[in-house]
């Protein structure tokens, strides 16, 4: 049997080590070894007993395996290409940013969104990821044992795998996991509504939603979850929901050049996100191939962060990372791969 160990709980653990005799401070100290110390081997785990240790490489492996391939960026931004034991393949993208060390995951391989402006959605859909995945993709990396902030933005879409993911925010945030706080990891949805819900219920994670058109009409061409899910009950959801201390809400917005960045988008963002704390999060437009549509300006992009500010809506310019390996969170090219 090949249990792993990276992406249980406790609990989990508990049930297995329980009528063995061995106790919580065991099922600490192996999550400890796996999670924080990144031990890749059960023989190398420390502080538990001998017995202990060749019971579970009886049952378990430790499940953290290495990144299969990788490409960097000229800012130092690193896109690695993951494969695990189903043989799905997916990325997952390294931001280092002086202190701050981002790393985006990757929820699926593939999605089954079908937005027609995403690498990741013309791919199609090859599967979930389990926790155990999701956790790798930062525990088996060199610079793993920096990351100061998470963002559940690579391939996939989260709320569409949510019990994996709602899985792995709890490993992040926990003592006995990776202890990163719940105020730096960000899960990014096109808006799926049962799983907004339940991420709502049982996490204090951050949420973006992708909303890159005001208009419903407009926004179905880009992203088809509207027709099922529109933009406008998710964000009432969240303009209602009681904020806890630093939790956010934010929208995140594409900016297009003459698609969605004229003054009747403007008016209609501030209509639609006025009187509410949800940030603006306005992003560069990454050009993928033949593309015949290209970013806004920086001057237009500072037009609407200037004009959502003075209407009171807390709006920023993200800066494009990694754009010569193709590792724009959401837009990843997939260009490492065997596809
Ligand atoms: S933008 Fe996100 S939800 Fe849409 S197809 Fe790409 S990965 Fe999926």
């Amino acid at each position: 049997m090949n249990n792993k160990l990276c992406g249980m709980l406790p609990d989990d653990l508990q049930i297995f080590l329980g009528p063995h005799g061995y106790d919580r401070s065991h099922v600490t100290k192996t999550m400890l070894a796996i999670y924080r110390k990144r031990i890749n081997h059960i023989s190398l785990i420390q502080g538990i007993p001998k017995a202990l240790k060749e019971m579970l490489r009886a049952d378990f492996i430790t499940g953290i395996y290495p990144p299969c391939k990788s490409a960097k960026s000229v800012d130092n931004t690193i896109k690695y290409l993951f494969r695990n034991d189903k043989d799905l393949e997916f990325e997952t993208v390294y931001l280092p940013d002086n202190k701050r060390k981002t790393i985006c995951v990757s929820t699926q391989a593939g999605c089954r969104m079908g937005c027609p402006f995403c690498v990741t959605g013309r791919y199609g859909f090859r599967g979930n990821l389990s926790a155990g995945d999701i956790i790798n993709q930062i525990i088996s990396l060199p610079h793993g044992d920096e990351v100061s902030h998470v963002v559940f933005m690579g391939m996939g879409e989260p709320m569409d795998n949510i019990e994996e993911v709602l899985k792995a925010c709890k490993i992040l945030v926990s003592d006995w996991g990776l202890a990163i706080s719940s105020r730096n990891i960000t899960v990014s949805t096109v808006g799926i509504l049962p799983g907004i819900v339940e991420f709502l219920k049982r996490s204090d994670c951050n949420l973006t939603l992708s909303l890159h058109s005001p208009f419903p009409d407009e926004r179905r061409l880009v992203i088809p979850a509207e027709k099922k899910y529109p933009a406008q009950k998710i964000i009432d959801i969240m303009k209602s929901y009681p904020l806890m201390k630093k939790r956010r809400f934010s929208i995140a917005y594409v900016m297009i050049m003459d698609i969605n960045d004229s003054d009747t988008h403007l008016e209609a963002l501030k209509k639609l996100l006025g009187d509410s704390p949800l940030r603006v999060n306005l992003l560069p437009y990454h050009r993928v191939n033949s593309d015949p549509n290209s970013s806004s300006s920086l001057e237009r992009m500072q037009f609407f962060k200037h004009e959502l500010t003075i209407s009171g809506i807390s709006a920023s310019i993200r800066k494009s990372r990694g754009e010569d390996i193709s590792a724009a969170c959401g837009l990843l090219a997939s260009g490492l791969g065997k596809k």
